[in-house]
């Protein structure tokens, strides 16, 4: 085998390593790593999803009870008057965008699908608003299916603190940053790894000043004390 082709496989292994004993010490740190959002179903979690972009959980938590008490199932949802539901979920910012999208996923849900949500990665990224990070929310948390890595702001920033992907520095392709993490981490820990990253991120790996002196991964850490 070609000396460049043996150096590859021992980069990938090397980053193989460090993603599991990453995981195992996320699993002793965050055991319960759950998604933030609250649901009772896959459509609130998927109408949730779409709200938190650039937006909080704990913004979104606010407002889907609200939303979900006005309009409790796809069919509703497909029938909302625009302005009523913009008027309800305008503190989660981009409102009419969302609004739309809200409104146009749920009517292909309920022509297509019978009020419900699809179980595919395929089918659930053709619906309006929703991209891979929203399916894979979906997918993982509710249907327990490891389609992909959620890559969401605190998981992009912490894959490249970590090393965990080549993209190279300060890219925020969360596509890119995906494969990566795919190629990496076993599969049946994709959501795991997503919701503790994302826990990691908000306690201690914040985007300003993370707290490395804090930190249970910082031994492992290729960034420890030296990010901004
Ligand atoms: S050591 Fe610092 S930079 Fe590395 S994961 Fe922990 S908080 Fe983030």
């Amino acid at each position: 085998m070609a000396k460049s082709a043996l150096n590859n496989q021992e980069t990938m292994g090397n980053r193989k390593i460090l993603a599991n004993r990453i995981l195992n010490r996320l699993k002793k740190m965050y055991p319960e790593a759950d998604c933030a959002l609250y649901h009772n179903n896959a459509l609130e979690l998927l109408v949730a999803t779409i709200l938190s972009a650039q937006s909080t959980d704990e913004t979104v938590n606010k407002v889907t009870p609200i939303l979900f008490r006005a309009y409790p199932s796809a069919a509703c949802l497909a029938s909302a008057k625009a302005a009523d539901m913009e008027t309800i979920i305008k503190p989660t910012g981009f409102f009419r965008q969302k609004t739309k999208n809200i409104i146009n996923t749920c009517k292909i849900l309920v022509e297509s699908f019978g009020g419900e949500v699809p179980r595919t990665m395929e089918e659930l990224i053709k619906l309006p608003g929703v991209a891979r990070k929203t399916a894979n929310v979906v997918l993982g948390t509710w249907f327990q299916k490891n389609e992909g890595v959620v890559v969401d702001t605190h998981v992009g920033r912490l894959a490249q603190r970590l090393g965990l992907t080549w993209t190279g520095k300060d890219s925020k392709d969360a596509v890119k940053i995906e494969q990566d993490l795919m190629q990496i981490l076993p599969r049946n820990q994709w959501t795991f790894f997503s919701h503790a990253l994302i826990w990691h991120g908000r306690r201690i790996c914040v985007a300003r000043k993370p707290k490395c002196d804090a930190c249970e991964l910082s031994s492992l850490c290729p960034s420890a004390f030296s990010s901004e």
